[in-house]
Parts: C-alpha cells; structure tokens; sequence
C-alpha cells in the first residue's frame, strides 16, 4: 500500500549497529517525518479499534514512542512494559532468553484488570522474545490479549512463529 511505501521509505538501514553483522532499522527518520509518523498511528489505532483493544501496552523505549498517540487516538489507556527496576510499584516480572543471557521486564499490575483487552505495540517484531515475554505478563495479570501490532516485523528472524501459538488466535500484524 501507500503507506505501507511511505514507512518503508523513512526506515534507515546501519550496518553492524549495535554488532558487527547486524543491520539495524532505524525509524528515527520516520519519527522526524510528521506525515510519516502520523500515517503510522493512525494504521496503528484502526487496528486497536477494530480489535476492540481497552489498553494499549508499549515496549520500552521505541515501543512507548508509538504507542502513547495511539493510544491517545484510541481513547484507551497507555501502560508502560519496562525493563526490570524502573517501576515504582507492585510490579508483575517476566524473565526471557536473549542471545547472549537473559532480560526481565515488568509492568505495574494495578494497570491491567481482568476485563481489559490489550493491543502490545512495538516498534519491531525481531525474533519475537520480548513480545512473548510481554504476552505472558499480561496473561499472569489476568488480562486478554487483544493482538500484536508493529511497525515492522523481521520475518527471516522467525518471531511470528514463535508467537503465534501463544496467542490463542489473536492476531500479529505488521504495518
Ligand atoms: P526481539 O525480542 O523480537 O528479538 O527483539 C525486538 C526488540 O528489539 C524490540 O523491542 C525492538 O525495539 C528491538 N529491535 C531488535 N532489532 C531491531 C532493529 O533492527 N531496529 C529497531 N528499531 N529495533 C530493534
């Protein structure tokens, strides 16, 4: 699509950032781009209205970007998923896998209640670990989840796989 281009077109490639070997998406110059960022979040928020999302749960940091306006064009809440040690309050924790060690991330659990649905958005699906991880935590606070939305996701990384059967049919799209 159109927009599909447009996004496509404001991503910049680096090579061997934040490793040699890897070639990082950059979606700064999208951000920079008002025309851009906004096409974003509003294909981001049909989606959290057409999944009847009542919160919008961001991933730190770039997650948080976009979610907190889509979440604001939603008209639903925004809850912050951090990495471990940066809430304030009663926190529910989930410890996952990376490629080299682990990662732990937390979200305050007086955010979610059992009636919610919950759109995560980030900003990449790479091998999908942290949007698992982040799955898991709203199930453990006895929320549903309502999908997974990102700007772009690294099919060759296999994180669509790895999520989707614990999802219970949600959906996983990628703008
Ligand atoms: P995963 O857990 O799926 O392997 O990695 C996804 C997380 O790492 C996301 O929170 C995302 O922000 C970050 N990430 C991994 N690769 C990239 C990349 O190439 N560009 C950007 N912007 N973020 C990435």
């Amino acid at each position: 699509t159109e927009v599909a281009e447009l996004l496509r077109s404001r991503i910049r490639d680096v090579p061997d950032y934040p490793e040699r070997g890897v070639m990082f998406k950059d979606i700064t110059p999208l951000l920079a781009d008002p025309t851009a960022f906004t096409a974003l979040t509003e294909s981001l928020a049909e989606l959290c209205t057409a999944y009847r999302a009542t919160k919008i749960v961001g991933l730190e940091a770039r997650g948080f970007i976009l979610a907190a306006p889509v979440a604001v064009r939603s008209g639903v809440g925004f809850v912050p998923v951090r990495k471990a040690g940066k809430l304030p309050g009663a926190t529910l924790g989930q410890a996952y896998e990376l490629e080299y060690g682990r990662a732990e991330i937390e979200v305050h659990a007086e955010d979610l209640s059992r009636d919610d649905r919950v759109m995560v958005i980030d900003d990449v699906l790479a091998t999908g670990g942290t949007a698992e991880a982040s799955v898991q935590l709203i199930r453990r606070a006895g929320a549903q989840v309502a999908g997974v939305a990102v700007l772009m996701e690294l099919s060759f990384l296999g994180g669509r796989q790895r999520l989707e059967p614990g999802l219970d049919g949600a959906p996983v799209d990628a703008i």
